[in-house]
């Protein structure tokens, strides 16, 4: 399958990389890793007349901390947050090392993962079990939006098609936090998940008590969803067997999977309920860790 033809324009920062957006409207897409973008150019969902290579971008680039913030770019690629480092949490190194394979993941990029929007998408759930919020830019200037308002349907959120993503703000990682990541295929690599859940605990100082947790779940729902059931029976309670009993029976009552090709909704249902379990014990065994690493 051939491309089909477009202009390319590799713009050298922001300020002008908005400006040609603007310019240009619909007739331009932004392309980071061009994992989704190449294909769908390929397949002729989509036929822009102007690609915008964000690569020259330095303001999308790197990683920093700053007062318990955590900023990472968007050009980030899933290989990178997967290899961690200080200011990658656990939980979304995880996603990222599920997302396709080694060459996908070479070349996929954080922006291009929230944007693109996924109801599985292996870099959103993290993110929207760690209370990302993503930063905009556009032509009026940046703004903030949380990632629990900003998926609107598949391939769809509240992003403008003039504002291009630039990075994400995330809490500092630290001790008696953790996090736990399964996801379910048909095939155990290069696979859109048929379920994946994202669960992140925060225990009190006594290393017992669950002083909040944040629940995802991926592909039961038209986007990456939360379960508010699952983080109020968590909140509060000692972690342990009998609560995440209950909070995975509230995420599963809370999944809204459809029948498709590839699995039944009951099977999703349940499928929620045994990935929300293990996810997190697998928090709460990292919670645990990074607090005796501290003492
Ligand atoms: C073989 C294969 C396997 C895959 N497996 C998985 C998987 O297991 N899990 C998974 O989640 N995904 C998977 N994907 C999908 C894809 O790799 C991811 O969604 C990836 O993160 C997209 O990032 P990208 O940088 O390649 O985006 P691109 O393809 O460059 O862009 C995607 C869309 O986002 C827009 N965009 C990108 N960056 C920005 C930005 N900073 N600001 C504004 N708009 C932007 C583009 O205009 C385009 O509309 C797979 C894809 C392939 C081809």
């Amino acid at each position: 399958m051939l491309l089909p033809s477009f202009d390319y324009y590799h713009p050298q920062s922001l300020p002008e990389a908005l400006s040609l957006l603007g310019e240009m409207g619909d007739q331009a897409r932004p392309l980071a890793g061009g994992t989704d973008l190449l294909v769908n150019l390929k397949l002729k969902k989509l036929a822009p007349k102007v690609l915008l290579d964000l690569s020259g971008l330095e303001e999308l680039q790197g990683n920093g901390t700053d007062e318990g913030l955590v900023s990472l770019g968007a050009l980030n690629t899933a290989s990178r947050l997967a290899s961690g480092g200080p200011e990658v949490p656990g939980l979304l190194a995880m996603g990222a090392g599920s997302l396709g394979s080694p060459q996908v993941r070479n070349r996929a990029t954080l922006g291009g993962n929230l944007v693109t929007a996924r109801p599985a998408a292996d870099i959103c759930l993290p993110l929207l079990a760690l209370g990302a919020r993503v930063v905009l830019a556009g032509p009026s200037g940046q703004r903030q939006v949380s990632l629990d308002g900003y998926f609107k349907g598949p391939g769809y959120t509240v992003k403008e098609p003039g504002e291009i993503l630039t990075h994400v703000l995330l809490d500092a990682p630290r001790p008696g936090v953790g996090g736990g990541y399964q996801k379910l295929g048909l095939r155990q690599a290069m696979e859109i998940a048929l379920v994946n859940v994202a669960a992140h605990l925060e225990l009190e100082d006594d290393g017992k008590t669950v002083a909040l947790a944040r629940v995802a779940l991926g592909a039961v729902a038209p986007f990456p969803m939360l379960s508010p059931g699952a983080a109020q029976v968590l909140q509060g309670a000692p972690a342990g067997e009998k609560i995440f009993t209950e909070a995975a029976e509230a995420a599963a009552a809370e999944a809204r999977p459809i029948d498709d090709h590839r699995g039944s909704a009951a099977y999703r249902q349940d499928m929620v309920r045994t990935l929300t379990l293990r996810a997190l014990r697998q928090a709460l065994s990292q919670a645990q860790g990074s607090k005796e690493e501290q003492a």
